[in-house]
């Protein structure tokens, strides 16, 4: 592990309070994070999350980003950890670090502030998946809640960048269309969303 200095935290007593995403981790001094790839050291926390795990070229079309660009190639690189237990996570091996045995992937999801913000200044288009507006079953599939993800999409909306939202349906589980019809309203009522993009030469 390649442990660099981490921004986003906050003193509160004698912990520390990592601010990168919803879950807060209070760390004393030695302390690993829920997601196992920022640590307290000292009077500072650290991050794994600057190493490359795995990349490779694909079609744009591969990617949950299936209406940015199309017809271009991108370069998916992707660093250790998750701050989420999604139960049918198809990275599992790669995204639960520390939790499970093998090689090292992750994705994080946000806390709608500063570390969203700076994000969302950084980045041309970003793709978020939400479950289920069902806080109980969204926590079950997931471990953590739909609201924040809600939050980060207008966010991002509303600091012009590009968003793609996924929903994996699962049947008997988030299948129902009446759900599914609230989910939609609920996404488009977030902010101004363009459904298409003309396609650069
Ligand atoms: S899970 Fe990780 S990113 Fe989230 S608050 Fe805890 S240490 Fe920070």
């Amino acid at each position: 592990m390649n442990w660099q200095p981490a921004e986003f935290f906050r003193a509160a007593g004698e912990t520390l309070v990592c601010t990168l995403c919803p879950r807060a981790c209070a760390l004393a001094d030695g302390d690993l994070g829920w997601c196992r790839v920022r640590r307290r050291r000292g009077g500072r926390l650290e991050t794994a999350t600057f190493a490359t795990s795995l990349w490779h070229w694909d079609a744009v079309e591969r990617k949950p980003l299936y209406h940015y660009r199309p017809g271009s190639e991108v370069l998916t690189l992707a660093a250790p950890g998750c701050t989420l237990r999604c139960l049918y996570c198809q990275n599992h091996r790669l995204s639960q670090f520390g939790r499970e045995a093998g090689v090292v992937w992750g994705a994080r999801a946000l806390e709608p502030g500063a570390a969203i913000a700076t994000a969302a200044g950084r980045g041309a288009a970003v793709n978020l998946d939400l479950k289920s507006l069902d806080r109980h079953r969204h926590r079950a599939l997931t471990g953590g809640d739909p609201v924040p993800v809600l939050e980060t999409l207008a966010i991002l909306l509303a600091a012009g960048v590009w968003v793609e939202v996924s929903t994996p349906l699962i049947p008997g589980v988030n299948t129902d269309p009446a759900a599914l019809r609230t989910l939609a309203r609920t996404i488009a009522g977030l902010g101004r969303w363009t459904p298409s993009r003309e396609v650069e030469p």
